[in-house]
Order: C-alpha cells, then sequence, then structure tokens
C-alpha cells in the first residue's frame, strides 16, 4: 500500500536543532527518518521519537561520504519509493576567531559538511524528491551567512568573524537561490533558513532560545503550502537580507 504520510530526511538529526525538526515534523504526522552518522546516536534518537509517538526510523549517513549518502538514497528508495522533504541540517562549527587565522585547510574541512555535504546530499535524494510531486527542500543555513548584515554595524552577531563556518552558511544560501530557479518547473521548493542563535552543543548552549524554537522556521518551510515561496532565506521574523 502507498504511504500516504509525507516522508522527511532530516540530515543531523539526532541531536540539537536536527532532533527538534524531527520531533515537530512527527508531530504534524510526517514520517521522519533521522540521518545520523553514528548508528548508536541515531537509533537511540529515532527511539526517543518513536516513544514520543512519531513515525520515526534511523538512516545512516555522514554527508562527507559520498558511499554512505548513495547508500543512504538507496534505502530510501528502496523503502518508501520517494521523498518529500528534505532537511539539509547537519553543520559543523570548528573553533576559528578571526579571517586571518582560518587556513585553507579549516576552512575546507567546514566547508566538507556544511556545503560539499549539502551539495551531495540533495543531488543524491533529488531523483526521489522529483518522484514526490509536491517536494520541499531546506537549508539550514544561519544569518552569519548574510553578506548584508556582515555589512550593518547593529548586527548583533557581527563580532563572529568566522570565515569557515559563515561563509560556508553564504555557499549554501547561494546553493538554495540556484537550485530554486533550477527546480521551479518541478514544483519542488527550495528555501534556506535561520535558526536563530540557539542552546546546541555546537553554541556550548549559551543562548537562552531552545533548540525547539530554533527549529519552528525549517519545520514551517518544510510544509509550505504550494503557494508559498522558493529561493528564499528566512527566520521567524520572515525574510532575511542575502
Ligand atoms: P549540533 O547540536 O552540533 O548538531 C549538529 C548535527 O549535525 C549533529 O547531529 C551532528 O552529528 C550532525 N553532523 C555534523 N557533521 C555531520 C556529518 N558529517 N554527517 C552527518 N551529520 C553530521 O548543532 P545545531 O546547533 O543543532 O545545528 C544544526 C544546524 O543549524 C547546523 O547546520 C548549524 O550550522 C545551523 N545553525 C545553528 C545555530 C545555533 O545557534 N545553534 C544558528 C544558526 C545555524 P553528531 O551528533 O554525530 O555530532
Amino acid at each position: 500500500m502507498t504511504d500516504i504520510r509525507k516522508i522527511a530526511l532530516v540530515t543531523g538529526g539526532n541531536q540539537g536543532i536536527g532532533y527538534e525538526i524531527c520531533r515537530q515534523l512527527g508531530e504534524a504526522g510526517v514520517t521522519v527518518l533521522v540521518g545520523a552518522r553514528d548508528e548508536t546516536r541515531g537509533q537511540d534518537a529515532a527511539r526517543r521519537l518513536s516513544e514520543g509517538g512519531a513515525n520515526a526510523a534511523f538512516v545512516r549517513m555522514d554527508v562527507t561520504d559520498p558511499a554512505q549518502v548513495r547508500a543512504a538514497a538507496d534505502a530510501v528508495s528502496a523503502r518508501y519509493g520517494r521523498l518529500d522533504i528534505l532537511v539539509n541540517n547537519a553543520g559543523v562549527l570548528l573553533p576559528e576567531q578571526r579571517p586571518s587565522d582560518s587556513g585553507a585547510e579549516l576552512v575546507r574541512e567546514v566547508y566538507e559538511t556544511n556545503v560539499f555535504g549539502v551539495i551531495r546530499v540533495t543531488q543524491a535524494m533529488l531523483p526521489l524528491l522529483r518522484r514526490s510531486g509536491d517536494a520541499r527542500i531546506v537549508n539550514m543555513s544561519s544569518s552569519l551567512g548574510s553578506l548584508q548584515l556582515h555589512g550593518d554595524p547593529a548586527f548583533e552577531l557581527g563580532a563572529f568573524l568566522m570565515l569557515g563556518y559563515n561563509s560556508s552558511k553564504t555557499a549554501v544560501n547561494a546553493f538554495t537561490v540556484l537550485l530554486a530557479k533550477e527546480l521551479a518547473e518541478a514544483g519542488i521548493k527550495v528555501n534556506a533558513a535561520d535558526p536563530g542563535y540557539c542552546a546546541t552543543g555546537m553554541t556550548g548552549y549559551a543562548p537562552t532560545r531552545s533548540a525547539a524554537e530554533g527549529a519552528r522556521t525549517p519545520v514551517r518551510l518544510a510544509l509550505l503550502p504550494q503557494d508559498g515561496p522558493s529561493g528564499g532565506f528566512f527566520g521567524d521574523g520572515g525574510p532575511l537580507p542575502w
């Protein structure tokens, strides 16, 4: 029998904002595939989501490993035959302070997950997303990737000058815009989300904003109606500048 629930894959879905995206999509009746690079952490997250009432399963996927990404696409294809929602959430922030200190190797390492991982997973899942007929792609970006905000002296995160991390999100925004244009005719919406500055492992749990609050915008973009936008960059307050 065809599964009439929407099927979503969330990369890095085992903790932080990704886990909350899985939980909120599960609450909305979506079948969630928890992408995780670590089997124990991924299985544990899928179990907790299932215990909370979600229809959840673990999919092993290190986004930097092309063979694992291909195997994950094959597994989703064999089990579900299609994908309705892809949330490219997996991301890393490595220790870096100033643009003059971020060596090319460090920048490359950040890009391997935050940029090439997003491109790799999206391209691998695209045949499955095309079979949905009404698919959504959400790329996790950050206001730190906004060149316009960095040009504003009043930008509240303007002191964070991480060349690798910030520019990786600028690149994700570029991928979002270009892909959205290409996929418009296929009816696939592609948007970038800024979750806001949230308390997760990535931020040392320093901010007061919760991961659940951070998940709200990506979840909204994942569930956009047919007349919703594509090729945009959004936060809780609406569109953000590039
Ligand atoms: P987090 O708690 O550190 O979670 C990151 C997730 O990504 C983890 O599940 C991690 O897996 C996974 N991951 C990292 N590298 C991976 C790889 N190579 N393959 C597969 N999974 C991988 O961080 P978060 O704050 O929830 O961040 C989620 C997304 O939001 C990221 O893209 C981040 O850049 C973005 N974001 C966060 C904030 C914020 O304030 N927190 C603000 C703006 C944007 P493991 O558990 O195995 O490490």
